[in-house]
């Protein structure tokens, strides 16, 4: 047996075989042909395109199916490479000419193909060359008759262990059949671990060698909870797990799903909501008894694709989201592209470091052209009554004010084209920036609310890269530093008359939902399935005690003494209740 420590993702425990994506190398040996042999080379290439194309095409179907156009398109661009006639011919020629087999030319003229790609000036057509990767890919395993790991065609149930996921590979992924995530590289608020929480799915992340120590097939325990791995794990091993996943379950329905707000013992309520990032998680928020939607990832609509969405594609899905949470509110955040959600898909030029790069406002601010089409998209589902709009990333009060003209600018096309929109819509601005949260007080007189987004605040004020595992032990969100800004800024937005929520994922971990409920916070907004829980803890607490006990925490010297503090105090307050709301 082998034991792995990883970072702690997504709660949960995993029992079952290894699925492994390892980095497949696929290289084309090269062989002479005879004259007498090109015509079968030649027929083997056509074979090997028609084929390729019946996968992708059938690819298209199942994500249309599952997951709408959006993911659908993806494959779009991938279908028009297997139809390039210039690469077609220039294969051929190969063939013809130099009297090399079939694998060697194809890979061969990709190659000369991205060459010349990623020489352009075109930043459209540089950003093919990842779907001539992957397609050639299809194509070589197909002529060298290896099998293709068609990710959502996994029909048994696995753990899938990967180098990495991208955001809108993990979107993709059939989910009745992951029983759990392990990778080699990421961190607790990386954005596929954030889809894993999403979506309930226990993960271990980090762990740098899992691809390599891990074998397809091989049985798995992911305790997501511990951030371990076990691979090939004794029976005795399995059975205690086996146990305590059957604890878990029991555990998870004693925690009542409300619809009830949540209001501590002694009557101060709050809100918990719900982030979501997929169409699917919709009916999650729903089904957990979510309060509105605290933070709606749009970028996930851009992800993964070619062209950008339309208004009008835009407007249908925001539109279906503020029509199916009503009466609750919808907060959209404008797009937050960049950092690592494009992993796999660089819509942007590759940078030194893309979390302090052109990502976020910043790159709205940059392309007024696609930030004017999704604040239309916005403003014209607002008509609802419920949509409330968010700006990430803001720095200071300067890109607020761009922002909001922008917006104002939206409004008036709106009004002279006759179009109805909620008026007095809600703007508020992220604080995730160390730098927004000094300057709240400037920020609040010119924003509607504040949500704070822990996940990049922490990141921004510790130099933690929020991804990256090697330096993932200092990503510490009871830092004192993180906590001092904290209630800052929920003091200041108090002082200015606005609200305030959280949306990053520490509003989902218990200790930290009691600690900032202490802190005043009004609105809690966190993964779907983390909402019943943080609802259970909030009525078995009075706000006082919550109250006192923070403003003690805050003055501790660490992390770790933070923790240790509101555990201890919560275990006396919960008393047996602790380890079922807490623990699982
Ligand atoms: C955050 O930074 O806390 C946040 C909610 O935004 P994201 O995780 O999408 O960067
Ligand atoms: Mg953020």
């Amino acid at each position: 047996m082998n034991k792995l420590k990883g970072i702690a993702a997504s709660g949960g425990i995993g029992i079952g075989k290894a699925l492994v994506l390892g980095k497949e190398e696929l290289t084309a040996p090269k062989t002479k042909i005879s004259h007498e042999d090109i015509s079968k080379e030649i027929y083997r290439l056509e074979e090997a395109l028609i084929e390729t194309r019946k996968e992708i095409s059938n690819l298209q179907k199942k994500i249309l199916h599952d997951l709408g156009f959006d993911h659908a398109k993806v494959f779009e661009a991938h279908l028009l490479v297997l139809e390039d006639r210039v690469l077609i011919e220039d294969i051929i020629q190969q063939i013809k000419t130099k009297k090399v087999n079939v694998e060697y030319a194809f890979s061969q003229s990709i190659k000369k193909y991205i060459d010349t790609l990623l020489k352009l000036e075109d930043e459209y057509l540089r950003e093919r060359v990842i779907d001539i990767e992957d397609v050639s890919r299809r194509v070589l395993r197909k002529l060298l008759k290896k099998e293709t790991i068609n990710l959502s065609g996994i029909s048994e149930k696995v753990i899938i262990v990967a180098h990495d996921l991208s955001p809108s590979q993990t979107a993709s992924l059939p989910k009745e059949n992951i029983l759990g995530f392990v990778t080699d590289v990421g961190g607790r608020t990386s954005h596929t671990t954030i889809i894993a929480r999403s979506l309930g799915i226990p993960a271990v992340v980090g762990l740098e060698v899992a691809t390599i120590n891990i074998k397809s097939g091989e049985r798995l325990i992911v305790d997501g909870s511990e951030g371990m791995v076990f691979v090939n794990p004794a029976e005795k091993i399995i059975k205690e797990y086996q146990k305590r996943l059957t604890k878990i379950t029991k555990d998870i329905k004693t925690i009542h799903v409300s619809k009830l707000k949540a209001t501590t013992q002694d009557k101060r309520e709050v809100i918990v909501s719900a982030n979501i990032e997929l169409p699917e998680e919709l009916s999650l928020a729903h089904e957990y008894g979510a309060e509105g939607v605290g933070l709606y990832r749009t970028e996930y609509i851009f992800l993964g694709r070619r062209e950008l969405p339309t208004e009008e594609e835009q407007f249908k899905a925001y539109l279906n989201v503020a029509r199916k949470m009503k009466p609750y509110s919808v907060i959209i955040r404008t797009i937050d592209i960049g950092g690592d959600k494009f992993l796999s898909h660089p819509q942007v030029p590759v940078e030194m470091s893309p979390f302090l790069g052109w990502r976020a406002i910043r790159f709205c601010l940059a392309r007024p052209d696609v930030f004017k089409t999704q604040l239309r998209a916005i403003l014209r589902a607002s008509v609802e009554g419920n949509v409330k709009v968010m700006f990430p990333m803001i720095s200071g009060v300067g890109e607020l004010r761009e922002a909001k003209k922008i917006l104002e600018e939206c409004k008036k096309e709106l009004k002279h084209e006759n179009v109805y929109f909620d008026e007095k819509i809600s703007i508020g601005s992220m604080i995730e920036v160390p730098s927004a949260a000094l300057t709240a007080d400037i920020l609040a007189k010119e924003s509607d609310f504040f949500s704070i987004g822990t996940n990049d605040l922490i990141q921004y004020s510790l130099a933690v890269d929020r991804a990256n595992e090697k330096v993932a032990y200092l990503y510490e969100p009871g830092h004192p530093a993180v906590l001092r800004l904290i209630k800052s800024v929920i003091d200041v937005a108090h002082q200015n008359n606005i609200w305030v929520g959280m949306c990053g994922e520490m509003s989902g971990e218990p200790l930290f939902a009691f600690l900032t409920l202490g802190f005043e916070l009004d609105e809690f907004s966190m993964p779907p399935p983390r909402v019943p829980r943080i609802k259970e803890l909030i009525k078995n607490v009075k706000f006082e005690d919550a109250k006192a006990i923070a403003e003690k925490a805050v003055k501790l010297a660490t992390a770790k003494e933070v923790e240790k503090y509101i555990q201890d105090e919560l275990k006396k307050i919960l008393q047996d209740d602790f380890d079922r709301i807490l623990l699982v």
